[in-house]
């Protein structure tokens, strides 16, 4: 019933690509079963050419007011039903690690969402890496998508790496067992993202190797 009005909601949004994942691999394992993890693509699907920083980031706007809107509606439903959850958080607890609490990333390629890029975001075949993700912990089964556990990115790929200004991408393909730190210098791409908050009072939203990618364009 629950997954039925999850199904129905998802089918007033056709734009987004939604899947269920267990998290038995995670922290929150013994409170929640499941993740329902969805991708809403940017309201602009920009590429290398047409890009600039502040359409790039009025695209994450949009795609972010619509993943309340779908949020606020499966609130809706899993109260209606006392079912058990939580929306983890999107913000990494601290700016040294830059980790978050839960990661939407695993979560999404362990619900078959799409699998890492070289430019270490979710990649997903009908948008490429131009999506918002989000998850939310749900105490019940359901029923789970296909695992990606490798990359497919061609191998002769690299538009990403290259398109980077600090060369922050270290040009590793992805698979399931391979860290961040392999396929890229977050603190180095986080700390120039950072010098734009004194001018701009936020972060730049440097969209440069996602809008690089040609997969979803
Ligand atoms: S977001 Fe920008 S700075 Fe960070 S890796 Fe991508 S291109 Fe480089
Ligand atoms: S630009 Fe190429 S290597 Fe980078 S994520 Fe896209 S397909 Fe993969």
């Amino acid at each position: 019933m629950v997954e039925e009005k999850i199904q129905q909601l998802f089918s007033r949004y056709p734009a987004s690509i939604y899947g269920f994942t267990s998290i038995s691999y995670s922290l929150y394992a013994s409170q929640y079963q499941s993740a329902l993890v969805f991708a809403v693509p940017y309201g602009e699907q920009l590429t290398i050419e047409n890009y600039t920083e502040e359409r790039f980031e009025r695209g994450i706007k949009d795609a972010k007011r619509i993943i309340e809107e779908i949020l606020i509606q499966i609130e809706e439903i899993l109260n209606e039903h006392k079912v058990k959850y939580v929306i983890p958080s999107v913000a990494q607890s601290n700016e040294e690690e830059l980790i978050a609490p839960f990661s939407f990333k695993y979560a999404a390629v362990n619900a078959g969402l799409g699998w890492i890029g070289k430019n270490d975001v979710v990649v997903t075949e009908k948008y490429g890496p131009r999506v918002r993700l989000s998850a939310i912990l749900i105490d019940r089964q359901f029923v789970y998508g296909q695992r990606i556990i490798k990359s497919n990115c061609p191998d002769s790929c690299k538009k990403c790496v290259e398109s980077c200004p600090y060369h922050a991408l270290h040009d590793v393909k992805w698979d399931i067992d391979t860290l961040r730190n392999d396929m890229i210098d977050y603190q180095l791409c986080n700390q120039k993202r950072s010098l734009y908050i004194e001018k701009h009072g936020r972060k730049n939203a440097c969209g440069l190797c996602m809008v690089a990618c040609p997969i979803g364009v």
